[in-house]
């Protein structure tokens, strides 16, 4: 993936991550992943072609979650799922497909506007509009008239590496470059930007690729 935000091309990239990342198995049958987390599918019966998320979401663990991965100063804007459920419908596969497909862009343009939100109001860049898509070579842009736009697939990961695409988007409105500025601008406001950078490196063929497994 050519992704802009996920290339820095730059030294330090052979930091490791100082806590080794839970493990995404995307290839999991029968749970779609969100925030890095597994949430269990399950089967409504129902004909509405619509999916909905429920489950019991533990607010202290959210904090203490993303403590433990190394990045201790910001906490997740998002409680964890600790027994998160999506429960779908659909009269065959391709409608289940279709209703999964569309929760995950309700939830991408959710938890992308929060954190964007949240960045915006703390770095004062603010973005003149805001796209969700499903590009096949980026995670994130930013055009010249200030239109930032984000991969839907970014909520499948950890939210710190939402989080870095954000802030590197919204970095570009004030530099629609990567000199020196920019990276510099970008270390100032994401210290640790390396390791989400490196994770989304890591990671972004299995996620380019990623279909949820039903059961
Ligand atoms: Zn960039």
């Amino acid at each position: 993936m050519s992704d802009d935000a996920g290339a820095p091309g730059h030294a330090g990239q052979q930091l490791p991550l100082e806590v080794p990342e839970r493990i995404i198995e995307l290839s999991r049958p029968g749970v779609i992943w969100l925030g890095g987390e597994a949430v269990t599918l399950e089967y409504s019966g129902g004909e509405k072609a619509v999916a909905r998320l429920t489950g019991d979401f533990d607010e202290s663990a959210t904090f203490q979650n993303v403590v433990a991965a190394g990045f201790g100063s910001v906490p997740a804007p998002f409680p964890r799922p600790t027994v998160g459920t999506l429960t779908v419908g659909g009269r065959n596969q391709k409608e289940v497909r279709g209703a999964i497909d569309r929760w995950y862009r309700r939830e991408a343009r959710n938890r992308i506007g929060r954190c964007l939100e949240v960045e915006s109001e703390r770095l004062d860049l603010h973005a003149s509009k805001v796209t969700i898509r499903d590009q096949k070579t980026r995670w994130g842009s930013c055009s010249t008239s200030g239109t930032l736009s984000f991969n839907w697939r970014l909520v499948i990961g950890p939210h710190h590496a939402l989080r870095y695409v954000v802030i590197h988007e919204l970095i570009h409105i004030r530099h629609h470059n990567h000199s020196k500025a920019f990276w510099a601008d970008l270390t100032a406001a994401l210290p640790d930007w390396r390791e989400s950078a490196k994770w989304l490196r890591a990671n972004e063929g299995r996620l380019t690729r990623y279909k949820p497994r039903l059961k």
